[in-house]
């Protein structure tokens, strides 16, 4: 059985303060077999977070896909090595909607922290109008074939995926395991036609959207669901105590 990777998505919340005080609450308890924890916090908070992780991996929520220049704003990759940060989220649903993120920016982000050897979060997911409609799965698995677009097979399954449904994001409304699992599986089918089944299998997927202590053990019961990507819930030491130990 491969490793659950549980993963918190601080968004733009938290001091350098707040880190500290969550990691010392946290970390001495984060040291769990079978689960990979992992936390991405603002960038300003990345190093104290970086110093004061034992066992969990420190990710950044985003990151330019080039090296250095002229990109006003942007943190590249060489940057985030300096520090210690292992890696980053990339086409979360609030930057796709909020701040330009398109497939193909998606895709040179992933090709470049793969090509790094970073931890790689692929954010895919639809809206409620795309679910209602009842085009999930062609629409995530567009998603999904955009993003490893020209990646080649020895990197591609290195790469997470969190399907992380819009109508779901801190809504408080989960997709139910069952719901969850069949877009899983369906996206597993989509890197299994891209690439072939074993790749298929090493890519880790995510579920995100309104996890909580109280629904992950049903969630990571399912086949084809590797990991979670916790918003609101992975900012309270103890619930996220809980969800890395959700196995015990
Ligand atoms: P919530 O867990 O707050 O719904 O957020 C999910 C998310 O967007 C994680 O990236």
């Amino acid at each position: 059985m491969k490793d659950k990777f549980i993963y918190g998505n601080w968004k733009m919340n938290g001091t350098n303060a707040d880190v500290k005080a969550f990691l010392k609450a946290v970390d001495k308890k984060s040291k769990n077999e079978g689960v990979r924890a992992g936390l991405a916090v603002p960038y300003t908070a990345l190093e104290t977070a970086v110093k004061k992780a034992k066992n969990i991996d420190i990710i950044a929520e985003n990151v330019c896909w080039a090296e250095s220049g002229a990109y006003t704003g942007e943190i590249s990759i060489p940057m985030l090595q300096e520090i210690g940060v292992k890696g980053a989220i990339i086409g979360h649903s609030e930057r796709r909607q909020m701040f330009g993120e398109t497939d193909e920016t998606v895709n040179l982000k992933a090709k470049a922290l793969l090509n790094a050897d970073m931890i790689t979060v692929i954010c895919c997911g639809e809206t409620l109008e795309t679910y209602e409609a009842g085009k999930t799965n062609t629409f995530v698995a567009n998603q999904i074939k955009k993003a490893f677009k020209d990646i080649p097979a020895e990197q591609a399954r290195k790469a997470i995926v969190a399907y992380e449904p819009i109508w779901a994001i801190g809504t408080g409304k989960t997709a139910t395991p069952e719901i969850a699992q069949d877009v899983c599986a369906m996206i597993r089918d989509t890197l299994g036609k891209i690439y072939n089944k074993t790749v298929a299998k090493d890519i880790v997927i995510q579920y995100g959207g309104s996890v909580k202590p109280a629904n992950v053990k049903d969630l990571m019961k399912q086949k084809d669901i590797d990991g979670a990507l916790v918003g609101g819930a992975s900012m309270v030491a103890e619930d996220y105590i809980e969800l890395i130990n959700f196995n015990k």
